[in-house]
């Protein structure tokens, strides 16, 4: 037996298969017919005549031998899969799974969608960046504004200001020059306020924005509202108060309140033992903002509410640092996984 027929044995032999690529190799290099073995085959007329028979008769055994083992490897992997599919150790604990869910952030905006387009509203949105006359000046703030000031407004540029939107009234603006009255539209978005960061403030937060105007709408009508509102989002026997304040573009403007949903009247910090907590700020708005988009303040009259949305999901779900809602800590995440 020449000395490449006794290696080539050895290899057979030895050759490790334990998958199907393995398998696949094994019979390119010996099974084929251009393998090792089919190549002694093809050696055979160089053999002199008289060794020739010996030389046929161990390949041939060679080639039996290597088929043997190919089937045998065949079977074994067979064998293999099916005693893994056998033995799944189903006591282990399973696979954790990592489906993300919705922001709590993003239910309450979805919520409040739905408690709005139930009584007509629609939704509409703007740029997060704004000139001067959306951001300010068609919303009635006078010039020397406080708001206007480079420490509560990030500038992008001045002369002529560009800024970052610091409340979504300026989509509200958009809205009454593009639309005709009945409007009745929320405007949910990103604001950007030069604040410096802590449990209640941020400098990016969430505003969820109401405008509704049409012939006689009165302050009866933005109580009624707001009252339904305040039912739907938290429960039905939540109080709701009113109390005179001040915006540029809304006359009479008021804070709104809501009874706590922590203490229930009873006092604690989170309403600071007042039983009452601010959610926003509306009014009726005023005669110069409509005027500034060309809807006739001696026909038409409407309301406007504006309510920061983080505030709304943590007196909702009891959550006392609005830090949390950006720092993306896993375990705070969690709470939220059944929204
Ligand atoms: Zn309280």
């Amino acid at each position: 037996m020449s000395n490449s027929i006794q290696e080539i044995k050895k290899e057979v032999e030895g050759f490790v298969v334990s998958s199907e690529t393995e398998l696949e190799t094994f019979r390119m290099r010996f099974i084929s017919r251009k393998s090792v073995i089919g190549e002694l085959f093809g050696n055979m007329k160089s053999v002199p005549a008289e060794e020739r028979k010996a030389y046929g008769q161990d390949v041939n055994a060679l080639k039996d031998l290597a088929e043997a083992r190919f089937q045998f490897h065949i079977d074994n992997l067979k064998s293999g899969s099916k005693k893994v599919e056998n033995h799944a150790d189903l006591t282990l604990p399973p696979i954790e799974d990592h489906f993300g869910s919705i922001h709590p952030l993003t239910a309450t905006r979805q919520r409040f969608i739905e408690i709005f387009e139930r009584i007509g509203f629609n939704v509409s949105s703007g740029p997060e960046i704004e000139g001067d006359w959306y951001n300010f000046t068609a919303l009635n703030f006078p010039e020397n504004h406080p708001a206007r000031e480079m420490q509560d407004t990030f500038f992008i540029e001045k002369n002529p200001d560009i800024a970052l939107r610091t409340h979504t009234s300026s989509v509200q603006i958009r809205v009454m020059e593009n639309e005709k009255p009945p409007i009745r539209t929320l405007s949910p978005g990103r604001v950007f306020r030069n604040e410096a960061i802590s449990a209640r403030a941020h400098c990016v937060f969430h505003q969820m924005e109401g405008l509704y105007i049409d012939k006689g709408v009165s302050f009866a009508d933005l109580k009624q509202t707001l009252y339904h509102f305040a039912k739907e989002m938290y429960t039905k026997d939540t109080q709701v108060r009113f109390r005179p304040s001040y915006f540029p573009f809304t006359e009479p403007s008021a804070e709104i309140d809501i009874s706590c949903q922590i203490c229930h009247g009873e006092g604690c910090n989170i309403c600071k033992y007042s039983g009452w907590v601010e959610i926003g700020g509306a009014g009726m708005v005023d005669p110069n903002v409509l005027e500034n988009c060309g809807i006739d303040s001696t026909i038409y009259s409407g309301f406007a509410f504006g309510m920061g949305i983080e505030r709304i999901t943590m007196l909702r779900y009891g959550i006392k640092d609005l830090r949390l809602f950006t720092e993306n800590d896993i375990r705070f995440l969690k709470q939220f996984s059944s929204l």
